[in-house]
């Protein structure tokens, strides 16, 4: 491509293994001719006051602009006076979806064969407000919030990606019958999307009845969209569906476009720097966010790639009981392109 052709997309190669799995994406993505071109941005050293974080204003600037990002692990310093950064991305950035593909990886034996799934998580309400308090010595309280604005979008979104993903069927995972008035608005809302898209079939089920479900048979279900909190638990569920967390992509979105992928894992100080980490989620990280810029022939061959090698067998890093570096299981990815 052409340096015009090419898009520009913000990389955070963020802490601890992060960087290392990020060249990994950065070597595939030139293996396999991916029109992209990186921007590089770190955490600050220190805290930046117009974000209040030690991530720089100049770096989310580069999101805001580019539309698109892939975020490495970050470790959130412990200490007062700044937001982490997890938290700043996603106030920032207005982060109001996460969205988590979670599919049984070929020739990576788990219990399940046949997970194939996508859960949408709302992302900036309910549980995770921040608003607790005590009421009297011995009585603290917690707010959950739910605002129609808020339930709508993320359920806007879930219709949306089932659509364009020829998925038939969502469904809303909720506790309505004993959150009446939270848990009631967010369906209230998705039935109200669910009628615009007539083509798509809707349901509703309980969180406990789903978790019993996805641990029978993950198979009964096609996308899932639900509150802060539950999202949280059914997604991290999910990926230990199908291997861990070494192994499921994720993608954030944002108001106005913004698409910012993560891997789920954090920095794995305990294996940083030692040419150990699997790059595997970071790299189908990277795949999603190629799908959102409907690069799907790219997205398809890295994907390929990456599900032969481990399929394969031949090169697996530790955590899915090899013995290969990172280097070299991404030289692998790169001779299966
Ligand atoms: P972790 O995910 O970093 O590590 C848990 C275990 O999984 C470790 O044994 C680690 O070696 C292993 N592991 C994780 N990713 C791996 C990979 N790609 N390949 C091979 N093994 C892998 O979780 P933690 O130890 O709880 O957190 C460490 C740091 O990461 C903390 O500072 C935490 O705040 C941060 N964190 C960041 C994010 C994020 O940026 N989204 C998410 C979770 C944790």
């Amino acid at each position: 491509a052409s340096g015009s052709d090419l898009i520009r997309a913000t990389l955070f190669p963020g802490d601890g293994i992060g960087p290392e799995i990020a060249e990994s994406v950065k070597q595939v993505f030139k293996a396999a001719d991916v029109p992209i071109e990186w921007e590089e941005h770190y955490v600050g050293q220190e805290v930046d006051p117009r974000t209040q974080s030690f991530l720089t204003w100049e770096s989310l600037e580069s999101v805001r602009r580019n539309k698109v990002g892939l975020k490495g692990p970050m470790a959130t310093p412990i200490g007062k006076g700044h937001r982490s950064l997890n938290l700043t991305l996603r106030k920032e950035l207005n982060l109001y979806a996460n969205v988590r593909p979670c599919y049984s990886l070929p020739g990576y034996k788990t219990r399940y064969d046949d997970v194939n799934l996508i859960t949408i998580r709302e992302n900036t309400e309910g549980e995770y407000s921040g608003l607790e308090h005590q009421v009297v010595r011995g009585v603290v309280e917690s707010l959950k919030i739910i605002t129609r604005q808020a339930s709508l979008r993320v359920a806007e979104y879930a219709f949306h990606y089932a659509k364009t993903h020829g998925r038939d069927r969502v469904s809303a995972i909720h506790k309505a019958n004993i959150m009446q008035k939270t848990d009631g608005l967010f369906l209230k809302c998705c039935r109200e999307v669910a009628e615009k898209y007539p083509e798509i079939k809707y349901e509703e089920v309980v969180i406990d009845n789903c978790c019993m479900m996805l641990v029978k048979n993950p198979a009964l279900f096609d996308v899932l969209v639900m509150p802060n909190l539950y999202g949280d638990i059914i997604s991290d569920l999910c990926a230990g569906l199908i291997g861990g967390l070494g192994l499921t992509p994720s993608c954030n979105i944002g108001e106005g476009g913004i698409a910012l992928a993560e891997a789920v894992h954090g920095s794995a100080p305990d294996i940083a720097g030692k040419n150990l980490a699997n790059p595997t989620a970071l790299t189908l990280s990277a795949v999603t966010m190629l799908r959102h810029l409907e690069l799907h022939d790219k997205a398809d061959r890295i994907q390929n790639a990456i599900l032969n090698t481990i399929a394969e067998g031949k090169y697996r890093t530790a955590d899915l009981g090899g013995s290969s570096s990172t280097t070299d299981f991404t030289k692998a990815i790169i001779d299966h392109l």
